[in-house]
């Protein structure tokens, strides 16, 4: 699941993990828990996730190759929010194969909209990372390091673009409309 911040990548992968039966993988959210259970890691990732900065590749890489391996994503896997730069894709790649990314589901909404929604839920959520000048950043680190993905799943075929404007429920529509087809 592709998309800027307050696209809805994580509402939407929650429901079509659970629909489908496999298993949601967020680096946000694994990210968010190291936090809240001061691990290792957690302590390594936090100082990056309040600037609104990506957490270094191989950090977050090495996360996502353990979570991987685990039982329950034998069968297939949802990934949100990662890989979240073309580092990300060529690590994963090499240590899984070309495979391990099957099709890139991007959500597109503009730019006022990512705002309101973020600042909505910085409010309703309290997320230190949706304060103005982190969403802000964020959605900077988004055109620069991760929207080039779109180009390169595009060109391998894999890229699935969706208008992520509208209800949850419409929004869910077309994203199993995309994977029917
Ligand atoms: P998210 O919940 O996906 O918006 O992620 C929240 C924060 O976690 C991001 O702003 C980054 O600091 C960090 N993060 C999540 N996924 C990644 C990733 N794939 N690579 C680097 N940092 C990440």
């Amino acid at each position: 699941m592709l998309g800027p911040p307050g696209a809805g990548k994580g509402t939407q992968a929650a429901r079509l993990a659970r629909a489908i039966g496999i298993p949601h993988l967020s680096t946000g959210d694994m990210l968010r828990a190291n936090v809240a259970n001061d691990t290792e890691l957690g302590r390594q990732a936090q100082a990056f996730m309040e600037a609104g900065d990506l957490v270094p590749d191989e950090v977050v890489t090495a996360m996502v190759i353990d979570r991987l391996g685990q039982e329950d994503a034998a069968c297939g896997y949802l990934l949100d929010g990662y890989p979240r730069n073309p580092a990300q894709v060529d690590d994963l790649v090499e240590a899984l194969g070309e495979d391990v990314l099957e099709l890139a589901i991007l959500l597109e909404v503009d730019e006022d909209e990512l705002v309101d929604r973020l600042t909505a839920r910085g409010r309703e959520q309290g997320r230190a990372d949706d304060a103005e000048e982190v969403i802000r950043t964020r959605l900077a680190v988004y055109e620069e390091q991760t929207a080039p993905l779109v180009e390169h799943y595009e060109s391998k075929g894999r890229l699935a673009r969706l208008d992520g404007l509208g209800t949850i429920p419409e929004v869910f529509g077309r994203v199993i409309e995309v994977l029917a087809e």
